[in-house]
Order: structure tokens, then sequence, then C-alpha cells
């Protein structure tokens, strides 16, 4: 069911734990099989000089919350609020279609901590997307 990166990245995770003097946290969560994510980042000249997370949630979930913080590591708040849930699921040779929207929750836990940074700076938060649409549609094709 899950790839090889997969199962790596969910025994094996990279940045497992928190930064006591971040510069922004994020938390979400995820009704549909209870994950719960949460996400530091240190930002230093607009860069993510550091980043941790803890994620109590299924494979999927601490797979793609490790994989997320290794692909926006070292860079800039533009670029790492570009990262997709897409690009999370392909640089772990995929998810399964039912397990798309834990990908989901890594991307928006990033810019959760992200806006939380802008927000404590007095910036305005950059606008979400809504995924609901997309995990809509992964849940329906496939039960
Ligand atoms: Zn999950």
């Amino acid at each position: 069911m899950y790839s090889q990166t997969v199962m790596e990245h969910f025994t094996n995770p990279r940045n497992v734990g928190e930064i006591a003097d971040a510069d922004g946290v994020g938390q979400v969560g995820n009704p549909k099989c209870g994950d719960i994510m949460k996400i530091y980042i240190k930002v230093m000249d607009n860069v993510i000089s550091d980043i941790k997370f803890k994620t109590f949630g299924c494979a999927s979930a601490i797979a793609s919350s490790s994989m997320a913080t290794e692909l926006v590591l070292g860079r800039t708040l533009e670029d790492a609020w570009k990262l997709t849930n897409t690009a999370v699921a392909e640089a772990l040779d995929g998810l399964p279609p039912i397990k798309m929207h834990c990908s989901v929750l890594a991307e928006e836990c990033i810019h959760a901590a992200i806006n939380d940074y802008r927000r404590k700076r007095g910036l305005e938060p950059w606008a979400d997307k809504s995924h609901d649409e997309l995990v809509e549609e992964h849940s329906h094709h496939h039960h």
C-alpha cells in the first residue's frame, strides 16, 4: 500500500521535535483520520533556517510532515509557501489516493506556520486556497 519512501520517512522521520523560540508555529488537524500536525519554523533573512514538527497521526501524515519539512528547509518563505501537497506526495513516490489528504495537511501546516510568523511581524497573512474539493474528489473515487 505504501511506497518504500513513505515507509522510510515514517520509520525514520526527519526534523522531529519542537523549537522553543520558534518564529512561527502552525497547527492543523485532520478529522478524517484524526491526524494532528504542528510545525515550528525559525526564519533568518526570509529563509527557513530551522524547522521541526510533531505529528500525531497515520503513517502518511508522519511521512508527509517529514518530507515537507525536508523540502522547505533552507528555502525562502515565498518558495516554501508554493510547496504543494502534490509535490510532497510525489517526493514520497506517491501516496495511496485515500491518504492524499494527509499530504494536504502538511502543506496547510507549513502555511499556518508562515502566516503565524507574518502575523507576529505585523504583516498581512497570505491567502490560503481551499483543499476541500480535492479531498472530496479523492474520497469519492476510492472507497
Ligand atoms: Zn492521515
